[in-house]
């Protein structure tokens, strides 16, 4: 029996690079998934993919920022596929600038991406999991949690993240939902290839490894923590990170 079978999971952010890796492991493992986040397109090809390996997937077109849309998107996920039992808050967008250039606005729309985001996603699906009494929420920190960032309010967000779990996890826990976080290092998606090739370099030559990590290393961390691997782990930062950063 795949370790995921029955279990039905949203990915927000699933279109591209490490939520649609996670969509497609999550479904392989044996999940239904709802594949949700910005561009109709590319969410349709990755749930039309899971759908042709004999998966079940629903693609859902949510900005996580908006409440109602997010609200809309897990209704839809939960009548179309089942209960959700987990949740992989991975939504992202890079910071931009130095911060002494940092517009408020910018600063803003970061945090709301990933921390509200979050929040929205979070509350969503949160009350069937008490009612179930099961279910797994990981969310996507960074390694710029430990090592800071070239950009301010990324790292700001990420380690936002962080106190969101941790603090999550112990008000939940008892309740068979169990919170955590994953903290990749540097992935090859197109966040990363978004960066100045100066920028891109340098961050190859902090990986130990030799190498970036790819979406499908993170979605394997994430998947762990998913399956019944992840039984005893409660408010951890799991960092799949090549060797950047030996967290402790
Ligand atoms: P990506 O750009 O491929 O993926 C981000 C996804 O989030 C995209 O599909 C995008 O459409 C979606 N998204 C952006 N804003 C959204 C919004 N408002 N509502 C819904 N969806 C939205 O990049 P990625 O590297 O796969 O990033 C995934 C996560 O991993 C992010 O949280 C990122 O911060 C984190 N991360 C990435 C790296 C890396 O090196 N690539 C390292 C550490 C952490």
């Amino acid at each position: 029996m795949p370790p995921l079978d029955g279990r039905v999971a949203i990915v927000t952010g699933a279109g591209s690079g490490i939520g649609r890796a996670t969509a497609l492991r999550l479904a392989a493992d044996g999940a239904a998934v709802g594949c949700v986040g910005l561009g109709a397109g590319a969410l349709d090809e990755v749930a039309t993919a899971i759908q042709a390996s004999g998966g079940r997937a629903v693609a859902a077109v949510a900005d996580v920022t908006d409440r109602n849309a997010v609200e809309a998107a897990t209704a839809r996920v939960t009548r179309e596929l089942g209960s959700v039992g987990i949740l992989v808050n991975n939504a992202g967008i890079p910071g931009e600038g130095r911060f002494i250039d940092v517009r408020f606005e910018d600063w803003q729309r970061v945090l709301d991406v990933h921390v509200t985001g979050a929040f929205h996603a979070t509350q969503a699906v949160l009350p069937a999991m008490i009612e179930a009494g099961w279910g797994r929420i990981i969310t996507i920190a960074s390694e710029a949690v430990w090592l800071g960032h070239t950009s301010v309010q990324y790292a700001t967000a990420k380690a936002a993240l962080v106190g969101f779990t941790r603090s999550l996890a112990r008000q939940v826990a008892g309740s068979g939902v169990l919170v955590n976080a994953v903290a990749p290092g540097p992935v090859e998606t197109p966040m990363l290839f978004a960066n100045e090739p100066a920028e891109i370099e340098r961050e190859r030559a902090t990986v130990l490894l030799g190498r970036f990590l790819v979406p499908e290393e993170i979605a394997a961390s994430i998947a762990f923590l998913a399956g019944p691997g992840g039984d005893a782990y409660v408010g951890q930062v799991l960092s799949p990170n090549g060797g950047t950063v030996f967290p402790g």
